[in-house]
């Protein structure tokens, strides 16, 4: 055997072994914050200013101000309506990460999460120090927070032009794009946070688990391609989604990733920073989304580690792919064999209803609306009724009016539904104004709409043998024999 032979034999059997030291020794430290760890540093620096999801921008200038000695706070230009847009940097690394929340003004989970992870970051000897003194060495974090303060001040999507800014990544025609266009040329991420809420009916598609936090690395063009850019996003909410998954197994979806050319995801990527979407969904029980805002500390934390690591690096894009697809077919109701009689013959139909959230006076109710019906069994319901044998049965207006709302007891509502009115009328009070009753409250008007067919209130009875069993009112299913208790958010029609 000749020498230089088993030298390069040992040259090589010697890099592999030490390849895979450094790969073990990447993924040592990758894997080092146990969730425990990541749940008890929520906890610890959960910001208790904000306590539910529609604080407004002047609620966060204090916040802002507060870590100012620890960030470096820079104006970058103001909204519409004359609000300012800052952003916050923190570390001196080389790898630069960006994260913007809220250019929709209703969504504003990830910007709560955001002003916990300023806590943490700003956090001193309890443990994290290793952590945060690698996160400072290795990154340079620049946060934007609420980028659509108008939007938020109004709790709606859209900024004050009614302009998505989502759709307006290209031509910039809002102050506010052009602020994000700006941050993120002068800037030039490595990795980038587009940080959103979601619908509460998006699921995990095919199953009845709604989707509380989806994701996505979108695309940089029609034909979906990946690059490096795109791919290190990908392997990046591989880690994160292994986070979610301790917590909420089955919940995570992964968004369609078709190409929108005006989108600021769609096109940061295409510039060149690995962009990464989070979507902010619903959890049964989390009207606030307080769990879900501490999910996105959770996998926010876990991927700056990731970058600051390369922990991304053990992962795949084929383990990207094996994420589920988000689907949208929750609904709050699904009656289903509801027998309707049209021209004296009675036809089995199911019904899809949804109690979307609305604002009215700065408060909000819920709005049911008849989705779908017909043959429903594609969607999943938080609720289910089978109704075979009952038969739909509109409902009447209690002939005598009441004062107010006050005078109307619960028990009392549920007495009058039960004699088969389904509204009643009162001399005073606001129209819009909001209300708990289990019964439609009439102001402006003697009429209530009700209806069975799509679009329409869903407000009617269901009957058996000619007695009335269940009441739908606005969208609520009421069990008129055992009420369950429930809370109602109607208002004065
Ligand atoms: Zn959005």
């Amino acid at each position: 055997m000749n020498l230089p032979f088993i030298n390069r034999v040992f040259a090589q059997i010697f890099f592999l072994v030490l390849l895979t030291a450094c790969q073990s020794l990447a993924q040592a430290s990758y894997s080092k914050i146990p969730l425990d760890k990541l749940e008890s540093a929520f906890e610890q620096y959960k910001e208790p200013a904000i306590t539910h999801r529609r604080f407004k921008h002047a609620d966060l200038q204090p916040l802002i101000q507060k870590h100012s000695a620890a960030f470096r706070v820079e104006k970058l230009g103001e909204s519409v309506d004359g609000r300012s847009v800052s952003s916050m940097d923190w570390g001196k690394g080389k790898t630069k990460v960006m994260l913007w929340s809220q250019m929709h003004g209703n969504e504003s989970t990830a910007t709560m999460a955001l002003f916990d992870l300023f806590n943490f970051l700003e956090g001193k000897g309890d443990g994290f120090d290793d952590l945060r003194t690698l996160l400072h060495t290795q990154l340079n974090l620049k946060f934007i927070p609420m980028i659509n303060p108008d939007g938020a001040e109004a709790f709606k999507r859209r900024n004050s032009l009614d302009i998505d800014l989502n759709r307006d990544a290209i031509a910039q025609i809002s102050p506010e794009a052009v602020i994000l266009k700006s941050a993120r040329d002068s800037f030039e991420p490595d990795f980038g946070f587009n940080l959103h809420d979601q619908q509460i009916y998006y699921n995990v598609v095919n199953t009845p688990k709604q989707a509380t936090i989806s994701v996505l690395a979108p695309a940089y063009n029609l034909e979906t391609e990946i690059n490096e850019v795109r791919g290190n996003a990908m392997k990046t909410i591989v880690g994160m989604n292994e986070v979610l998954q301790q917590l909420i197994p089955g919940q995570v979806g992964k968004y369609d990733d078709a190409f929108e050319p005006r989108a600021f995801g769609d096109n940061i990527q295409k510039w060149g920073t690995s962009t990464i979407l989070i979507e902010s969904g619903g959890y049964v029980g989390d009207p606030e989304k307080q769990f879900i805002r501490k999910l996105n500390f959770l996998i926010i934390l876990n991927a700056l580690h990731q970058i600051a690591t390369k922990g991304y690096e053990q992962y795949t894009t084929e383990q990207y792919f094996s994420i589920p697809d988000n689907g949208s077919q929750l609904m709050d109701l699904i009656i289903n064999e509801m027998q309707v009689k049209v021209k004296d013959k009675l036809y089995p139909i199911d019904i899809a209803i949804r109690r979307r959230e609305s604002e009215a006076n700065g408060a909000y109710y819920m709005a049911g609306s008849v989705e779908d019906l017909g043959d429903m069994q594609v969607f999943f319901a938080f609720e289910t009724l089978d109704a075979t044998g009952l038969v739909y049965t509109s409902g009447k207006v209690y002939p005598t009016a009441f004062e107010s709302v006050k005078d109307i007891s619960e028990d009392k509502a549920l007495e009058l539904l039960r004699q088969g009115f389904l509204a009643v009328k009162v001399k005073t009070g606001e129209a819009r104004q909001l209300h708990e009753l289990p019964v439609l409250v009439l102001k402006t008007t003697e009429k209530f709409s009700g209806g069975w067919m799509t679009g329409s209130s869903p407000n009617f009875f269901l009957a058996k043998d000619g007695k009335l069993k269940y009441a739908v009112v606005n969208g609520y299913l009421i069990d008129l024999e055992n009420p369950k208790k429930q809370e109602f958010k109607n208002r004065i029609l």
